[in-house]
C-alpha cells in the first residue's frame, strides 16, 4: 500500500478480507516482535499504537518500573501475510510518552534519513539475504535439513536446490514476497549445506528494511511449514562460508538520479566523488560498526580470516576496497557492495549506522586511499601492515569497544542507544567468555 491514509487503509483491509492485523516492529537484536489485532482496531494503531510492556523488550531501555511501549503502524507498509489468509502486518515504530523513541532501531533510521533528506538526498539498498535450512539430528544438534546437501563446492548447486523440499521453499518464500513489492529476480544456493540467497530488487533504505524482517518471518514459517528450521545465524557451520547479509548502498538525489554513479571514474569503478567521499566515512568507522554489522559472538567466526571447505568463507575481515569479494567495500560500478554485515544483524541499525559514518566522510571530505583488486586472503600479515590494511575487530567485545569509543558514531546514533546496545552486547559477550566450550575440554583437559 502506498496510500498513508486509513480510509484508503480501511477499504484495502475490506478488499482483502482482513481479519487480524499483525502490529509489528523490531527489538534490538532486529527480531520482529507483533501483537494480533483485530482489523477493526486499526484507529487504535494508527494514532496511539499497540501497546507493549517496555521492559519485556529487549533494547528499549525502560526500566522494569518504566512505561509502555506502543508500536505506532506506518500505513504506508500494510500488506497481506499470503501464508496467513485474513492476516496483514503493518511495520510499527516505537512510540514512548507519545513520541518516536530515539531507542526504536526503526525510528534511529528514519533520524539519520532525515539528515540525508536535509540535503535533497535519498539513500538506495539492495539487501542479499543469506540463510540456512537446517533441522534438528535428535542429539540436541542442528544439521543441514537436506542430508544430501554435502558438496564441498556447493554454490549455485543444481540439485541442492531442485530437490523437492529446498525448491518448495524457495518458491512459497519467492511467492509470499510480492505481497510487500519485492521483485525476486535471481535465487541460487550458496556456498555451504543447505545454505541459500534469494535476491529482489533495491529500493529506498526504510523500505528495504522493512522488506528484510517480512522475508525472515516468511521464511521462518514457510520452513517450519516443510519440518525445517530457516537460521540466520551468521556461522551455522565452523567449517563452512557463513549467512552474510550484504548491502549495496547508492545516494540518490530528490530526482532518483544516482549520485554515487561517475562513468569517467579512473578506478573504473564508476564510483564518483561523493561516492568515495561515502566509501572513506564507512570504512573509517568500519570498527565501530562492526558492532552493528556481526551483532553475535557467532558472528566472528564467519569474519575471521582462514578458508572454508570450498577454498574461501567470502566474508571479509580487513577494511579495504576494491572490485573483488575478499574487501570490506566491493565496487562493482556506480555503487558500493558493504559486504561486512551477517544475517544476524538488524537491518535498520546497520543501515543507520552506514549513513552516520557516510556523511562523516562526506561532511569531511574524507580520502579513501589505496583500492585493493588483489586476493587479500593471500596476504601475509607483514603485507597486510606494509599495506596499512587493518582488520576489523575479532571478537564483540572488541567491536562494542570500538563502538563507544568513536565519538562520532555514539553521537549521531544518540548517546542513550549505544549504552544501552553496549550493555547488552557486553552482557552476551561476558557470557560466552564464561563457558568451557567442548573444543576446550578437548584440548586442554589432559593437555599439561
Ligand atoms: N557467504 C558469504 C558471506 O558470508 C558471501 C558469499 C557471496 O559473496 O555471495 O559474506
Ligand atoms: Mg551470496
Amino acid at each position: 500500500m502506498n496510500d498513508q491514509s486509513l480510509l484508503a487503509a480501511k477499504t484495502w483491509i475490506q478488499d482483502n478480507r482482513i481479519e487480524y492485523i499483525l502490529a509489528q516492529f523490531v527489538d534490538i537484536h532486529g527480531a520482529a516482535k507483533t501483537k494480533m489485532v483485530p482489523a477493526r482496531h486499526l484507529d487504535m494503531i494508527t494514532h496511539i499504537g499497540a501497546g507493549f510492556s517496555g521492559y519485556a523488550i529487549w533494547g528499549t531501555g525502560i526500566p522494569r518500573n518504566g512505561g509502555d511501549y506502543y508500536a505506532r503502524a506506518d500505513l504506508t507498509t500494510l500488506s497481506t501475510l499470503p501464508w496467513l489468509p485474513g492476516y496483514a502486518r503493518v511495520a510499527s515504530d516505537g512510540y514512548v510518552h507519545g513520541r518516536p523513541h530515539a531507542l526504536c532501531s526503526r525510528v534511529l533510521l528514519k533520524s539519520q534519513l532525515a539528515r540525508l533528506a536535509e540535503r535533497g538526498w535519498s539513500l538506495n539498498t539492495g539487501l542479499e539475504p543469506e540463510f540456512t535450512l537446517l533441522k534438528r539430528d535428535g542429539k540436541g544438534g542442528y544439521v543441514a535439513a537436506d542430508e544430501f546437501d554435502q558438496l564441498d563446492k556447493a554454490s549455485y548447486d543444481y540439485k541442492g536446490m531442485t530437490r523437492k523440499t529446498n525448491r518448495t521453499f524457495l518458491e512459497r518464500v519467492t511467492s509470499a514476497m510480492s505481497a510487500v513489492g519485492a521483485d525476486v529476480y535471481q535465487i541460487d544456493h550458496e556456498d555451504a549445506s543447505g545454505q541459500y540467497e534469494i535476491n529482489y530488487v533495491y529500493s529506498d533504505a526504510l523500505t528495504s528494511a522493512d522488506r528484510y524482517i517480512f522475508f525472515k518471518m516468511a521464511a521462518s514459517f514457510a520452513a517450519e511449514e516443510l519440518g525445517m528450521l530457516c537460521s540466520f545465524m551468521p556461522k551455522p557451520f565452523a567449517n563452512r562460508a557463513g549467512n552474510g547479509l550484504h548491502f549495496h548502498l547508492s545516494l540518490a538525489d530528490a530526482a532518483g538520479v544516482n549520485l554515487m554513479e561517475d562513468k569517467n571514474d579512473k578506478n573504473g569503478y564508476g564510483l564518483s566523488e561523493l561516492g568515495y567521499q561515502f566509501l572513506a566515512g564507512i570504512l573509517h568507522h568500519a570498527p565501530a560498526l562492526t558492532a552493528l554489522c556481526a551483532p553475535t559472538v557467532n558472528s566472528y567466526k564467519r569474519l575471521v580470516v582462514g578458508n572454508s571447505l570450498s577454498g574461501a568463507t567470502w566474508a571479509p575481515a580487513y577494511i579495504a576496497y576494491g572490485n573483488n569479494r575478499t574487501v570490506l567495500a566491493r565496487c562493482p560500478g556506480g555503487r558500493i557492495e558493504w559486504r561486512l554485515a551477517d544475517a544476524g544483524a538488524n537491518p535498520y541499525l546497520v543501515t543507520a549506522g552506514l549513513i552516520a559514518a557516510g556523511l562523516d566522510g562526506i561532511e569531511r571530505k574524507l580520502a579513501v586511499g589505496e583500492k585493493h583488486d588483489d586476493d587479500l586472503y593471500d596476504y601475509t600479515p607483514a603485507q597486510l601492515v606494509a599495506k596499512g590494511i587493518p582488520c576489523v575487530p575479532q571478537h564483540l567485545g572488541e567491536a562494542v569497544d570500538a563502538l563507544t569509543a568513536d565519538k562520532m558514531m555514539v553521537e549521531a546514533l544518540g548517546t542513550d542507544f549505544v549504552a544501552e546496545f553496549a550493555r547488552l552486547k557486553r552482557m552476551e559477550w561476558i557470557a560466552y567468555s564464561q563457558h568451557v566450550s567442548h573444543w576446550e575440554m578437548q584440548r586442554y583437559a589432559d593437555f599439561f
